[in-house]
């Protein structure tokens, strides 16, 4: 078992973009919860040694004191390695140097931020409640705090959004030298806000342009993942475990896992996840829809897949598949070394060729 997810659902005030599995902080529900999480977790937790344990939700960081550290006292059964990456999602304007020392005593390493964009107009359309000041203030206490593996999520693409509104935005999040930044083009979801209130989305050769905008001006960070760029050092280990297609148990509410070709999710109902039924939907997956995943994951990568380990895994040379053949001859995928990956310039438009990796026979390969 490589990670360990927990999803933590509550948060103060609500996104006008969040579909994520959310509600409004309430201390006792939240107290009730984390006893139902506890159990969870000793019922299905064995004891292995995990790599990455990553707290997200939600808002973590909107527990109160006693049960943030009532949380984290729970989460300290689970057995790390030694190169463990502990992650916390936090939100800035809750972000506490009291939360900071409770993080450094239960040993977590890594904080991801949502900062999401520095523009006041835009913070407010995303119902976000910090300031530009506010960030710096705090990715700063963190900094003294020694806490210096930091997160920042950058959303871009907002309705009304220039280019050169964006350009700003990347010049602050620069600022903060921080070693990890996650960007997202802003995805207008099913019941949220944004959808109620029929948001439309930007021009795509805008989006397009803001995305290439920022690879361009990230240019001292390695770009790792279609949205994700790190430092050297600071690639996100936990995310790595999803994109490497590897196993991994997600707790609490709404959360999903993997493990040894099993899909589940959990309840997303919280009467139900309370009651003790944790585990909705469970689905084992064939040979074929595994390697697809392989290949859907692993392509999120800018390195892509590599040709050694997707041989040990499956025992395919994955050059030999139809697939990936014809896409190397077409110049949308390109084999350089142990690596297969999309080719740079098809990289925005990725989903194109990934569906075309759906529903194939792999195990004749086998
Ligand atoms: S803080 Fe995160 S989970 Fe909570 S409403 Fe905003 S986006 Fe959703």
């Amino acid at each position: 078992m490589k990670s360990v997810y927990i999803h933590i659902p509550f948060c103060k005030t609500i996104c006008s973009y969040c579909d994520f599995c959310k509600r409004f902080y309430e201390e006792e529900l939240a107290k009730k919860y984390l006893d139902a999480l506890e159990k969870e977790i000793s019922s299905r937790y064995k004891n292995e040694v995990i790599s990455t344990l990553y707290i997200g939700g939600g808002t973590p960081n909107s527990l109160s004191d006693t049960l943030l550290e009532k949380l984290l006292n729970i989460l300290s059964k689970i057995i790390l390695n030694k190169e463990y990456e502990y992650t916390i999602e936090c939100n800035i304007e809750l972000l506490t140097k009291g939360q900071i020392k409770l993080f450094e005593k239960y040993g977590i390493n890594r904080v991801s931020l949502g900062v999401q964009t520095f523009n006041e107009k835009y913070l407010s359309f995303l119902n976000r409640h910090h300031s530009k000041d506010e960030v710096f203030e705090k990715v700063n206490m963190l900094k003294e705090e020694g806490i210096t593996n930091i997160n920042v999520d950058f959303i871009y693409a907002i309705p009304g959004e220039t280019l050169s509104e964006v350009e700003s935005d990347i010049e602050l999040f620069k600022k903060l030298d921080i070693p990890h930044i996650s960007t997202y083009s802003l995805i207008i979801e099913d019941h949220t806000i944004l959808k109620n209130n029929d948001t439309k989305y930007i021009d795509e050769d805008l989006d397009r342009n803001m995305y290439e905008l920022i690879i361009s001006k990230l240019d001292s960070f390695k770009h790792y993942e279609t949205s994700n760029f790190a430092k050297e050092g600071f690639k996100s280990k936990h995310n790595l475990t999803y994109w490497n297609n590897e196993n991994y148990y997600g707790f609490g509410l709404g959360a999903s896992g993997y493990i040894n070709n099993t899909r589940y999710d959990n309840a997303r109902s919280m009467s139900k996840y309370l009651s003790g039924s944790y585990i909705e939907l469970e689905e084992n997956l064939s040979i074929n829809e595994t390697i697809e995943n392989e290949f859907i994951l692993g392509f999120r990568k800018i390195d892509g897949i590599n040709i050694n380990t997707f041989k040990k895994k499956y025992n395919v040379d994955v050059l030999s598949i139809d697939i990936v053949d014809k896409l190397i001859k077409e110049g949308k995928l390109k084999a350089d070394g142990d690596n297969l990956s999309i080719s740079d310039e098809y990289i925005y438009t990725a989903n194109s060729i990934l569906i075309e990796f759906l529903g194939l026979d792999y195990e004749r390969y086998i």
